[in-house]
């Protein structure tokens, strides 16, 4: 049977119809799916994408998170990581104490390791390159997924150097892929309340494409439930299909939902609803269709809500995430580390295959070969 005529809701057939030809859906088409209260037939639109691309494969990591400093200048009202040197609980993680967390990790099994953290004035790029030399000693084939595109803006003004240049450097010293953080929201009306000294939208794509036009793969995310409107969540998702059709080098996009605990952002918003979720997940899935990955971060939608995504287009569960500070200093209630074994009976209750990888999507042979 062909999907189309499974869908009941006749605004969604037509999207159906669309997806089966392969017919990039449009910003009315993207509006429906974003408000539809029929999820049953969203989620089947989503899952076709899903399955064409991934079968019935749903992917996790085995990782651990590094946030090297939480000391940061901008002090975005979003943020209720980031802290002033002079504040209480206010650190920079030396080398040696880099080290003991990575010897540690890897003991126990990583695969990869996620490193982000503030933008600290006196951390110059030497430091990056050291950590990084220090992370490829005592693992050499360890995948490493390090700075947002605003860590790389920073560390060339800083520098002094070009944003190439110091990708090459840091490229060199170990850095794989980048992960997604900073986009938060594109629309600049919402960007400026929540996080006004942050690089606009603009100079996050423009870093995005040097990473990408250099060889890079990179992650995407989309911060949502805050003070955003639909019509920014359809700009946020449409300016990341244009920069993929240009460079294909986006590997994964990452929606978050935003946890206001702790943040300067009153967003009179209650937590998200689980349509909420889905509907944000499903038609990323769909609108992004030249995106090859969907990621629901358990620690973020709670494991619960991430098992439902996966089948509503998601097929990366993340990682285990050993060590997360960023969603839990912001309120997040899950644990900030999901063992492999609950990670895999998670996929598996939900009728997939789990299939261990990286950030780069190497099968468990490649990563550890
Ligand atoms: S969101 Fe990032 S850039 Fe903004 S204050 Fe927090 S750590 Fe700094």
């Amino acid at each position: 049977m062909k999907l189309a005529d499974t869908i009941q809701d006749r605004t969604l057939r037509a999207i159906a119809e669309k997806v089966e030809q392969d017919i990039p859906v449009d910003q009315m088409d993207t509006r429906t799916m974003l408000t539809t209260t029929s999820i049953l037939d969203l989620g089947a639109i989503a899952q076709f994408v899903r399955r064409r691309l991934h079968g019935n494969i749903a992917y996790y990591g085995v990782n651990m998170n590094m946030n090297y400093t939480n000391i940061c200048e901008l002090r975005c009202p979003l943020c209720a990581f980031s802290c002033d040197e002079s504040d209480d609980g206010s650190y920079v993680l030396s080398l040696d104490e880099i080290k003991e967390r990575v010897e540690d990790a890897v003991s126990s099994g990583i695969d990869e390791i996620h490193i982000v953290g503030g933008l600290h004035p006196r951390l110059k790029l030497d430091y990056f390159e050291r950590m990084l030399q220090c992370i490829r000693e005592i693992k050499p084939d360890i995948f490493i997924v390090a700075f947002t595109a605003v860590e790389y803006d920073y560390f060339a003004r800083l520098n002094n150097l070009s944003v190439e240049i110091v990708l090459r450097r840091l490229i060199d010293a170990g850095v794989n892929a980048i992960p997604g953080g900073g986009a938060e929201i594109f629309s600049p009306h919402v960007r400026e309340t929540i996080a006004p000294k942050k690089i606009s939208a603009v100079r996050w794509l423009e870093i995005m494409h040097i990473a990408h036009t250099m060889g890079l793969k990179t992650n995407a995310t989309m911060l949502y439930n805050h003070q955003e409107r639909v019509d920014d969540v359809i700009d946020h998702l449409f300016r990341i299909r244009t920069l993929q059709d240009k460079t294909h080098g986006f590997k994964t996009f990452v929606p978050l939902a935003f946890h206001e605990t702790n943040t300067r952002i009153h967003a009179h918003r209650r937590e998200t609803t689980g349509y909420d979720d889905i509907r944000i997940y499903a038609t990323s899935r769909v609108v992004l269709h030249n995106v090859p990955h969907i990621k629901a971060l358990w620690m973020y939608v709670g494991e619960k809500m991430a098992q439902v995504l996966l089948n509503f287009g998601v097929d990366d569960m993340s990682g285990t995430y050993n060590n997360e500070k960023v969603v839990h200093a912001a309120g997040a209630r899950t644990p900030d580390y999901g063992s492999e074994p609950s990670l895999r009976r998670i996929i598996m209750d939900a009728g997939m295959v789990p299939q261990r990888t990286t950030a780069g999507y190497g099968t468990k042979a490649e990563v550890t070969t």
